[in-house]
């Protein structure tokens, strides 16, 4: 139970300032701190279950997606029987770290927040490594799993002492927040930390005890912070490490009886296979299992005629290839005014061709490769069904070198119909459809199955205030960028098929992994 303490007095939460690497001083700690990531390519990387390391031999390589004859790292694999002992273990754990007092385990969550702090090159230098991110999104990821440490913690605090109710004559009446029970953590790739930390952070601060199935992509990354929880003073029963493909473990981890809750993000398919495979209570079984779902995007910028057009080019440029597009949050269809339609095709077109690509540790390029080879081949079909769909005005294909580089590619005249308006590719391919007029372009806006993220570009108030009300996206942005979502400022969540709408980053984010208790007590 979280107890009733004052909570102590902690500084009001900000964001983790970002690092500029264009200072020598920083750039040069930079590499510093590549070079010693770099001396640990290709170690052996243990699980860690029921507080103990375990090795099955059975080994998943990671790879370097700039230079992928480079081994990043080879981690141990769960089979069938440790994921279940995962699982049991946590279960069996679960009441000793539930009564741990919610400011302990708030302290905890400060230590780590310290610790990543202290190792945010080294941080960075395995996010450019193992998932190919530039310096300053690999800088953003590590500063955004700080702020959720940090944020977490703060948010764990308050749920430890609620708002009294309304006192009945004669009673005291009162509401305690509990934690679950024993959860997966299920995350993906694209924020191999932040994302990692974030549902981790959260649901073991409430005080729950967790198994973490990290993405088959990025499992050093996940090594890396389960030595961070263990530095900070997370009990060693409190976590698991149950890395292991999703496909073989992830349906048992799932359905086991024993597992209180699911927090997964990822693509839309294995959400929704989740969310049906966890309605299903299994022998034994003695709650409604909870699922947090969060899910793809297909996110819209509404430019319109009474925009500052140069900012909404770069806004669109920003949203659409940071991080080579793979974003849940990427803009990947740009709906046009058509008074200022031709005029933003060229802007849009100039500063597309002048994007570098190249591998992600040197500086000057601004898009490095996609995750994968199997990524990268699934993006190139979807460029050959944009060739039927639209008129390719910017890249179409691989980039050179030996990594999984492609061209940031954009399709323009591209009908509401057509797949690559229509299917999440995450990759560094844009649509851009023409609108009649506003109502028009926010009608286009809202034609998908995904409800994300979306923002709009105009100086006029009153469309302004349209869409405010009929845009339907979990985090709607006005005049900005639709990516880089602010722990504290952005609550991060989408709508229909983007998901449960948890609202990561925000105030009721740690309820997903709350239950609460009314309690009436005759004086
Ligand atoms: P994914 O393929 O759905 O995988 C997500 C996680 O689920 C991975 O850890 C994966 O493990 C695991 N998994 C796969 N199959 C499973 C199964 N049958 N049972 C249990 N777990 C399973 O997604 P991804 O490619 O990593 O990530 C990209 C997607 O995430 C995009 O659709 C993106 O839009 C979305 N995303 C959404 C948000 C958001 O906040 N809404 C944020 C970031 C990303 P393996 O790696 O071993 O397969």
């Amino acid at each position: 139970m979280m107890t009733r303490a004052a909570p102590p007095a902690l500084a009001a939460f900000t964001n983790e300032p970002y690092t500029d690497f264009s200072k020598p001083e920083v750039w040069a700690a930079a590499q510093a701190a590549l070079a010693r990531v770099r001396s640990e390519f290709g170690r052996e990387h243990e699980l860690w279950i029921a507080g103990v390391p375990q090795r099955t031999g059975d080994l998943l390589t990671s790879l370097n997606p700039s230079r992928p004859s480079e081994v990043v790292g080879r981690h141990h694999k769960a089979n069938a029987e440790l994921a279940a002992g995962a699982i049991e273990d946590a279960h069996s754990y679960f009441p000793e770290w539930a009564r741990t007092p919610a400011e302990h385990r708030a302290e905890l969550a400060l230590r780590a927040a310290a610790l990543i702090r202290e190792r945010k090159f080294e941080f960075d230098a395995w996010l450019v490594s193992e998932a190919g991110k530039t310096w300053p999104e690999a800088e953003a990821d590590v500063s955004e799993a700080i702020d959720f440490c940090e944020y977490y913690a703060r948010q764990a605090l308050h749920f430890a002492s609620p708002d009294p109710l309304v006192q009945l004559p004669g009673e005291h009446d009162q509401l305690v927040y509990l934690p679950l029970g024993a959860g997966v953590i299920l995350p993906p790739w694209n924020f191999p930390l932040a994302i990692l930390t974030g549902m981790t952070m959260a649901a073991l601060v409430a005080g729950n005890t967790v198994v973490i199935k990290p993405s088959s992509e990025t499992p050093v990354i996940a090594a890396k912070f389960a030595e961070v929880l263990h530095a900070a003073g997370f009990p060693p029963r409190s976590f698991a490490l149950s890395t292991g493909s999703g496909s073989v473990i992830g349906d048992l981890l799932v359905e086991h009886p024993k597992t209180r809750f699911v927090s997964f993000t990822g693509s839309r398919d294995v959400g929704l296979r989740i969310n049906e495979l966890a309605a299903k209570p299994r022998r034994g079984q003695v709650w409604i299992k909870r699922v947090v779902a969060e899910m793809g995007g297909k996110d819209a910028i509404v430019v319109d005629r009474e925009a500052d057009l140069e900012s909404a080019v770069l806004g669109v440029v920003q949203s659409a290839f940071g991080y080579q597009g793979q974003k849940c949050s990427a803009c990947s269809r740009a709906i046009v005014d058509d008074p200022v339609y031709d005029a933003f095709l060229e802007k849009l077109a100039t500063r597309v061709k002048a994007l570098t690509v190249g591998p992600a540790e040197e500086l000057a390029n601004a898009l490095g490769p996609v995750i994968s080879a199997g990524a990268r081949k699934t993006i190139l079909s979807y460029i050959e069904i944009g060739r039927g769909e639209g008129r390719l005005i910017a890249g179409g294909g691989p980039a050179p070198g030996d990594g999984y580089f492609l061209e940031p590619t954009v399709f323009a005249g591209v009908d509401s119909r057509a797949r690559i308006f229509q299917e999440e590719i995450f990759g560094p391919v844009l649509a851009v459809s023409r609108a009649r007029d506003f109502g028009h372009a926010l009608e286009l806006a809202n034609d998908t199955e995904y409800g994300l993220t979306g923002a709009v570009y105009t100086r006029n108030p009153e469309k302004i205030r349209l869409a405010r009300e009929q845009f339907f996206a979990g985090n709607l942005y006005i005049n900005r960028k639709c990516t880089g979502a602010m722990v504290g400022a952005h609550p991060f969540g989408g709508f229909n098929m983007s998901g449960t709408d948890s609202k990561a980053g925000g105030p009721d984010y740690l309820l997903q992994f709350l239950q609460a208790k009314s309690i009436a007590e005759r004086l």
